[in-house]
């Protein structure tokens, strides 16, 4: 695992595949997301490291459901104690009482998907989280950052989630949006359950003021965000989308 500092109050932890986000108010901190099994201990060297305890860690926010995302995060919350929060539609999937709809893959992402497979290491037997998730709608504001707002953004999943933090111009878009892993471009993200809504969220998140927006996959852009994603959504064809 690699600890990247993206601001002073904001560190990003890379896995071999995906990353977490940790936000530090002071003494507090959040976790956003959790890497596949197996990171969740890596996380608290991580709280360790910016001289916290596991214990420190008041929430961890899940985007959406997927394993990348989960795994490590449902370790992490066993270790600290911290609860956890995820949209409603996709709680179930992170309660692990049913896998979850798999993506609609376009043949293009096909042999990314096999590729990013071979990288995945297994799942706990049981996977989800067993304790009492946090249920979100979209539209609260949570206590950190000096006030963060859950942004629903379905597509890649239907429970998919951003927080923005206006205040200090951070987004965090979980699995919406990506950078490319070729060239850093910002990009639509993949292997979502419908594309469509994908991108439409896509260009909703794009409108919201930014300088720092932070993908799940792919490095964060640190300045000047908005117009990243902006440039980026309008490279898609426009499409007639039902909400
Ligand atoms: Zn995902
Ligand atoms: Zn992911």
């Amino acid at each position: 695992m690699d600890v990247i500092e993206v601001l002073p109050q904001l560190h990003m932890l890379r896995f071999p595949v995906g990353q977490a986000y940790l936000w530090r108010d002071g003494d507090a901190l959040t976790l956003i997301d959790g890497g596949t099994a197996g990171s969740g201990p890596r996380i608290a060297e991580a709280v360790t490291a910016l001289g916290l305890r596991p214990s420190d860690v008041r929430r961890i926010v899940l985007t959406h459901f997927h394993e990348d995302h989960l795994d490590g995060a449902v370790e992490f919350a066993a270790l600290s104690g911290a609860p956890v929060l995820a949209h409603r539609a996709d709680a179930p999937f992170v309660r692990g009482e049913a896998p979850g709809p798999p993506p609609v893959f376009e043949d293009w992402e096909l042999p990314i998907f096999a590729e990013v497979a071979t990288v995945l290491p297994p799942r706990p037997a049981h996977p989800g989280y067993p304790g009492e998730v946090h249920e979100l709608d979209g539209g609260e504001v949570l206590d950190f950052g000096d006030g963060a707002r859950v942004i629903r953004a379905p597509g890649h999943t239907d429970g998919s989630i951003a927080l923005h933090l206006p205040y200090h111009g951070v987004l965090f878009t979980g699995d919406a949006v990506a950078a490319s892993p070729v060239d850093g471009r910002v990009m639509l993200g993949v292997f979502n359950v419908d594309g469509k809504q994908a991108l439409a969220s896509f260009r909703e998140l794009a409108a919201l003021e930014s300088d720092v927006a932070c993908f799940g996959h792919g490095a964060p852009v640190t300045e000047h965000a908005s117009a990243a994603l902006c440039a980026s959504a309008n490279r898609y064809p426009r499409l007639e989308v039902e909400r």
